[in-house]
This record gives C-alpha cells, structure tokens and sequence, in this order.
C-alpha cells in the first residue's frame, strides 16, 4: 500500500441519519477513496442530531435519551453484526449510567463531556462497522487515546505537541497497513485520561489538527451541501457556490456563525501546515479553502444576515471587503436604492464588512447586495 496518498476525509453528523445512511457513508469512502488509490484517515461525528439531544439528556430528558438509544442501536441492528451490537448495547448501558449520575449529582464539567463523547464514541462503532459490512478493512483508532487536550472542558483546546507524539507513534500502522483508519471526531482527553470535548462542530478542528500535525495535504470535510455559498440559498435563490476561499475569509464567515467549519480548525493549519480544505458532497465537491487566494480572486465571497439585539446586518465577507473602495460602493448601492442604514464596522485588517439596518430593511437589503455584489447585475 505505500505510494497511496494520504488525506483526512470528516463525515459530517449531516450525513449520518439513519442505518441506511452509515452503509451510504461506508460506500462513498469505497468508491471515492479507497478505489481511487487514496489511504483516507476518516473522522466521524455524531449522528445528525444525536449531540443536541444528548445535551438535553444533562439537563434529564429522558425522552432525549430514549431517541439516542433507539437510533443507534437501530443503525446496529441494521448492520447485523453480533460485535457491532454487543459494542453499541455496552455503549449505550455506560450511556445510560452516566446520565443517572449527572441527573443525580448535577453537572459536573468533566462528566458533561464525557457525556456529550458518547455520540461520536458510538457513530465511530457503527461507521467501522458499516465499512467492514462494504469490504473495506477499518482500523478503529481511539480519539480519547490519542487527541490530548488542555482541561477546558466543553471546549478544549488540542494539545499539539503530545498529539503530534501519539500520532507518530502511530503513523506506520496507519500508513503502511492496508486498512482505513477511523477515528471519532470532537473528542480528546486530558494529559491525566479525562475525556474533553473540542466545542460544538469540533469534529473539523480533529480533522485539521490531525492533517497538519501529520503533513497531510487534504482534508475533505463531507456534508450534506456541495459547498460554500455566496448566501443562504433558503433565503436567496440565485444563491452560487464559493469555488475557493482563503482561511483568513473562511474563518471570518465563521465567526459571523457561517454554520460551515468550527473556527477553531484554523489553528492547527495556520502553525503547522496548510493543508488545503475540500467542502461538499458526495455528489460534489464545491469549495475549496486554501491558505492565501491570489490579488485576482479578492473580493466579496459570501454574504450573511445577522441579528444583534433589535438590528439587524449583514456580514459581507472576503478580503478587500474592508477597503474604503469597497465601501464606497456598498454605501453607493444602498444610497441608490433608498435603504436607510444604522450603521457600518469594518476593521482594516479584517476581510469583512458590517452593514446595519433596521430588521424592516433586513431581507430587502440581503436580496439587493446579493444581487448587485454577487450576480453581476
Ligand atoms: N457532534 C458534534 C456537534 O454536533 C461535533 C461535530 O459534529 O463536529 O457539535
Ligand atoms: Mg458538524
């Protein structure tokens, strides 16, 4: 198997519905990776869903811990594996103490997260399972054993240095042995072995961290969507994929809560090594996110509507969208266009611009910025 090239491919909890769809996900990573010559290192998140309810369970729902148990030992049971469902029951007995004790005792930070881990400690089970039912040959990697963390639980931040030790101890098995490693996303543990979470949408913060402690060039981040796009297509139906942004516009749309990546992956890329970011689908992937784009691809890349107490704006996103130019333009547009605004922020050395309205002028003012700074009007 040398010579086969590496990447790291994150499932997404989007993609993982049902028991049908573990089987898909397992196809796809055949097809997609495997026949094509690529050794993947796969990073699974929780089932869609699945993390919400289980933080329901720590506050005693226990009508959200029925659904958990029923949808995963349903996607056991589906795969009709005697190992897959004696795992997944003992899983789920452990998960069922635990939310006795945390009910009981109140939360304790350390018992949240080990908690909120049972999601993706299971979909991990399931996702080996379901490769192995497709004949591919999984090597099931422990992220509490690996991903070490500092003690912020909840939101954890990864150790790089003995993360990077663990990894290489392990980096021949995973290179030089014919089988696709998997490994759970958003979790790690304490130096002392304390499970941590990575904060929500963690799992793409494994997968980056893993590439670049690793010097992987790829990192296929899989969902349910083909891609960035320039606006929320539910919202704006001339709504177009992002083909490439940099990490500098990514992590910009994310902290104006773009749903896409957890700002957190950018970390390990910007110290360590700048893999490249590959989002979308199965059916296609759309957006690629690199380090630096050239002069030629600066610009306005996505647009998004906000709310901040009574206001409302709008996040217009991409390098050179913080240029008096720029602005000039906007003001121009929204001057020509009789919209009253409240406001504007931008920081030079931020990719972004800020533009206030009041929530009456909301959606108009999204549809005429799309139009006029996305659609070429
Ligand atoms: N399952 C976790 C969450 O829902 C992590 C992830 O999906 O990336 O936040
Ligand atoms: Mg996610």
């Amino acid at each position: 198997m040398l010579g086969r090239r590496l990447c790291v491919v994150k499932i997404g909890g989007s993609l993982l519905r049902d028991s049908k769809s573990y089987i898909e996900s397992a196809q796809k990573i055949r097809e997609v990776f495997v026949e094509n010559g690529y050794k993947a290192i796969i990073v699974v998140s929780a089932a869609k869903g699945v993390t919400d309810k289980l933080v329901q369970v720590a506050k005693g729902s226990q009508e959200a811990l029925r659904h958990i148990v029923e949808k995963y030992l349903e996607v056991a049971k589906e795969l009709n594996s005697v190992k897959v469902i004696k795992r997944v029951n003992e899983e789920l007995k452990r998960l069922e103490i635990v939310a006795g004790a945390i009910n009981r005792s109140g939360v304790d930070l350390s018992l949240y997260d080990f908690l909120l881990s049972f999601g993706e400690r299971i979909s991990k089970i399931l996702l080996v399972g379901a490769l192995e039912a497709t004949g591919v040959n999984a090597l099931e990697l422990h992220a509490d054993e690996l991903i070490v963390t500092n003690e912020t639980f909840s939101d954890a931040s990864i150790d790089y240095i003995s993360t990077s030790a663990n990894l290489e101890k392990l980096y021949s098995s995973i290179v030089d042995s014919p089988t696709i490693p998997v490994i759970e996303g958003f979790i790690g543990s304490t130096i002392d072995g304390r499970i941590t979470t990575l904060g929500r949408g963690g799992s793409d913060y494994t997968a980056t961290a893993i590439a670049s402690l690793l010097n992987i060039d790829r990192v296929y981040l899989v969902t349910d969507v083909d891609g960035i796009m320039t606006a929320d297509p539910d919202i704006v139906e001339n709504a177009k994929l992002v083909r490439t942004m940099s990490y500098r516009e990514s992590l910009e749309a994310s902290l104006h809560g773009a749903k896409r990546i957890n700002p957190k992956a950018f970390e390990p890329l910007e110290k360590f090594y700048s893999s490249k970011l590959i989002i979308g689908s199965w059916s296609k992937f759309g957006t690629e996110i690199v380090k630096e784009i050239p002069r030629e691809l600066w610009g306005p890349k996505v647009i998004m509507n906000r709310a901040s107490q009574d206001m409302s704006y709008m996040a217009i996103v991409g390098e050179g969208t913080s240029s008096v130019q720029f602005i000039r333009n906007v003001l121009e547009i929204i001057d020509r266009n009789g919209i009253e605004i409240l406001g504007l922020q931008s920081y030079v050395h931020r990719p972004s611009l800020l533009v206030y309205v009041s929530s009456t002028y909301e959606l108009k003012t999204l549809h005429l910025l799309h139009k006029e700074l996305f659609e070429g009007v």
